[in-house]
């Protein structure tokens, strides 16, 4: 294992749920964490805790649709250390709806964050990664990536995107690490934004049993954590129940 004590990681979505739980862990471990989202209130808080706990942490205000301010980030990373190690992926937005609702801004917000967001982030850090001769870059998919519901398919399409994208990535890089983080219903603030009551309602069903962001974040913390010849391509991460595997 190599310990992350020596990475600098830069998180996307680190405001709230997965990507939050993340620089909390890898920070608790040693890491140097930059918070990237749009609510900086939110990221000054966390940063914060995580300095007065002892950690090594910065923020700046990051949309990842715009991607120059995704480049702006990636320049604040390396002028606040000096490199990048690990890129997480992981902003992400989930507006489900019916077809049929025909909420065509939401279908937009879908594929400008989840999808174009992610592209942005490889954009951003590949040629800095390359000029280094080594990184990691670790996209957050999903269950739907793998598998796809009603009123989940422009995000499940978003989603295979992330990974299909991360897997042509993985193939084109001996020197870069690609990883594609999988988490099944997880409990954060995703799907807040939903505006269909069907979807709604699956939502909150599906939420029944689900995973702790504290949980995914430490498949996160497995994957930066592998020697360097090794990488974690993909992990699938479900909660388990009486009743089996959730979705
Ligand atoms: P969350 O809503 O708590 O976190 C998403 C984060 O992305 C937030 O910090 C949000 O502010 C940020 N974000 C949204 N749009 C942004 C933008 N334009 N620029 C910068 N940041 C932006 O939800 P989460 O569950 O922690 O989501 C993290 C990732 O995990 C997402 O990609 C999501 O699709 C994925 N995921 C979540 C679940 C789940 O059930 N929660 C399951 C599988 C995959």
């Amino acid at each position: 294992m190599t310990h992350p004590q020596e990475k600098v990681v830069l998180i996307t979505g680190a405001s709230s749920g997965i990507g939050e739980a993340t620089a909390r862990l890898l920070a608790g471990e040693g890491a140097k964490v930059v918070l990237g989202a749009r609510r900086t209130d939110r990221l000054e808080a966390i940063t914060s805790d995580i300095t007065e706990a002892g950690g090594s942490a910065a923020f700046q205000a990051l949309d990842v649709t715009d991607a120059q301010s995704v480049k702006r980030f990636v320049e604040f990373a390396q002028g606040e250390y000096g490199r990048v190690d690990v890129l997480f992926n992981n902003a992400g937005i989930m507006p489900l709806s019916p077809m049929s609702a025909l909420k065509t801004d939401e279908w937009n917000d879908i594929i400008d964050i989840n999808v174009k967001g992610v592209l942005n982030g490889i954009a951003a850090i590949l040629p800095v990664m390359e000029a280094q001769g080594s990184g990691q870059i670790i996209n957050t998919a999903s269950t739907g990536a793998h598998a796809v519901a009603g009123t989940c398919g422009v995000y499940c399409a978003s989603k295979y995107a992330v990974h299909a994208i991360s897997e042509g990535l993985r193939q084109e890089t001996d020197r870069i690490r690609v990883t594609v983080i999988s988490p099944g219903v997880t409990t954060t603030e995703l799907g807040h934004d939903i505006t269909d009551p069907s979807a709604a309602g699956l939502l909150q069903e599906l939420r029944g049993a689900s995973l702790s962001p504290d949980a995914v974040a430490s498949t996160v913390l497995y994957a930066i954590s592998q020697p360097a010849g090794v990488d974690v391509n993909e992990m699938i991460i479900r909660t388990v129940t009486s009743h089996g595997h959730a979705f």
